[in-house]
C-alpha cells in the first residue's frame, strides 16, 4: 500500500483542476490499485462513462448490504452489459450480520441513530475497511453540495480513515444540474429510481423520495434529524 501526505495532496490540488485530468492522473499512477466506489446513483451513472473513456480497464466496486432496492440490482446488470466490464461487489461478513440481527432484529436501524450506525458499519463500512486495505486510492462520486460534511473537499484527499490512501472526488465541483444534463446528453442508463424522486439512493428501508425544494439527501435516514446523515464511508475517523 502506498501512503501518501498531505505535501503531494495540495500539490495534486493545485496543479489539477478537472475531472478528466484527475483521471487521466490516476490512470496513469495509481491504476490497477485504484478503484470507484459506486452505489449506482446519478454521480456514479456520469463518473462511471467519464471514466471508461479515459481508461476502459478501471476498476468499479460496490457495496450489496442485503438491503439494496431492486431497482440498483438491476441498473448493475444493465451497466455491466452496457460497457462490458465486470463489477466487483463486496458483501458484509456473514457471522458480524447475523450477531446484529439476532441481538437487535432485522429493522434495528429505526430504533436509534446509534443502532442505524451500527448497521452501516457492519453492511457498509468493514467490507469497504477490507477493500481499501488493498487500495492505493478510490475514487467517490462525492459533489460539494450534497451535504455540510461535504462542503470543504476537493479533488484530492488524503484519507487518514484510510492508512492514508488517496481519496479522489472527480466530480466535487459539479452541481446536481450538471450531473442530470451529462445523463441526458449521453443518454446514459441511470437508476429508475431517480425517476421517482430518489436523487440519492442507499438502502431501501433507509431511503424515501423527496419533495420537491427539499435537500437533495433529504431521503436518506428520513426519520433522523441533524447533520450527522452519512453512512461512516465519507468521514474521517482521525
Ligand atoms: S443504510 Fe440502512 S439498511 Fe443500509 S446499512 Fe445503513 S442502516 Fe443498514
Amino acid at each position: 500500500m502506498t501512503k501518501f501526505v498531505q505535501k503531494q495532496v495540495d500539490d495534486l490540488n493545485s496543479r489539477i483542476k478537472t475531472t478528466e485530468e484527475a483521471l487521466q492522473w490516476v490512470s496513469d499512477n495509481l491504476h490497477p490499485k485504484v478503484a470507484k466506489a459506486s452505489s449506482f446513483g446519478a454521480e456514479d451513472a456520469v463518473l462511471m462513462d467519464i471514466m471508461l473513456k479515459i481508461n476502459p480497464e478501471f476498476r468499479f466496486f460496490t457495496l450489496d448490504t442485503g438491503r439494496l432496492p431492486q431497482e440498483t440490482y438491476d441498473i448493475m446488470d444493465i451497466v455491466r452489459k452496457k460497457y462490458d466490464i465486470s463489477i466487483e461487489v463486496l458483501f458484509p461478513d456473514t457471522k458480524e450480520i447475523e450477531d446484529m440481527v439476532k441481538e437487535k432484529g432485522m429493522n434495528l436501524f429505526y430504533e436509534s441513530v446509534e443502532n442505524r450506525k451500527l448497521c452501516c458499519e457492519i453492511r457498509k463500512v468493514h467490507p469497504m475497511n477490507k477493500m481499501l486495505r488493498t487500495l492505493d486510492g478510490w475514487i467517490t462520486g462525492l459533489r460539494r453540495d450534497q451535504t455540510k460534511i461535504r462542503e470543504n473537499a476537493s479533488i484530492f484527499q488524503l484519507d487518514n480513515g484510510h492508512d492514508g490512501i488517496l481519496k479522489i472526488n472527480p466530480i466535487i465541483n459539479w452541481t446536481w444540474e450538471q450531473i442530470q444534463k451529462y445523463i441526458k446528453k449521453n443518454n446514459l442508463p441511470y437508476n429508475t429510481l431517480l425517476d421517482k424522486g430518489y436523487p440519492s439512493i442507499g438502502c431501501e428501508p433507509c431511503t424515501r423520495a423527496i419533495k420537491p425544494g427539499e435537500d437533495l439527501r433529504a431521503g436518506r435516514w428520513w426519520w433522523e434529524q441533524g447533520e450527522h446523515k452519512e453512512c461512516g464511508l465519507h468521514i474521517d475517523h482521525k
